[in-house]
């Protein structure tokens, strides 16, 4: 591996471990197992068409009956509710319960540490690492090692240097509007994948 790749692949190892032991600490005497606390903090920000069961497989990478049981566990709990999808009644779409909202907020702020540190660097600089990260994440979609990447480097509306103006060169065809750098999303809900 060329040496500056090795860098790089050891700075993100480095950045998962902080991450993790962040969320951790959030976590306390939760008793909440790592993908129960996913599955929480993915369904506080997601609508409700992203928070079928077997979406929420894919998007953790696991089989829909590992992901059925963390369900259920926390449905035990009293953290989350099933509701049938209304366009289909075979199919369930999770919601969150007064006390799973109340769990999943206090869960989220695991970032306010890394948000604060993000405060002292340039614009310019974090647009670089936003621009590098979602290239990155484009890259593993498409050698398969990620299946769910609403990004909009991935997302059939987006048509990238379609505008001169430098500080706002993309377009989005769903919204019909220009895109700098850094309105790129990394989360869309109106995200569809290219055909
Ligand atoms: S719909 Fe969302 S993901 Fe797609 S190009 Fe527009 S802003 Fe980006």
């Amino acid at each position: 591996m060329d040496k500056l790749d090795a860098k790089i692949v050891s700075a993100l190892e480095r950045l998962s471990h902080v991450l993790r032991t962040l969320l951790w600490e959030e976590a306390g005497e939760s008793r909440l197992s790592p993908i129960q606390i996913q599955s929480l903090l993915y369904l506080r920000s997601h609508d409700e068409k992203l928070c079928r069961v077997n979406q929420l497989a894919e998007e953790f990478g696991l089989t829909p009956a590992t992901m059925s049981d963390a369900v259920s566990s926390l449905e035990a709990k009293g953290l989350l509710t099933r509701k049938p999808w209304p366009q289909d009644k075979r199919v369930f779409t999770l919601r969150l319960t007064a006390k799973g909202r109340r769990s999943a907020e206090k869960l989220a702020r695991w970032s306010d540490v890394l948000t604060k540190q993000l405060e002292r660097f340039a614009p310019e600089e974090k647009e670089q690492a936003l621009k590098f990260l979602l290239k990155l994440i484009e890259s593993l979609y498409r050698a398969g090692i990620i299946t769910v990447a609403r990004i909009c480097l991935t997302c059939r509306f987006f048509r990238p240097n379609a505008h001169k103006n430098a500080r706002a060169p993309h377009h989005c065809a769903l919204m019909d509007k220009p895109l700098a750098e850094s309105d790129l999303r990394v989360d869309c809900p109106e995200h569809e994948r290219v055909a």
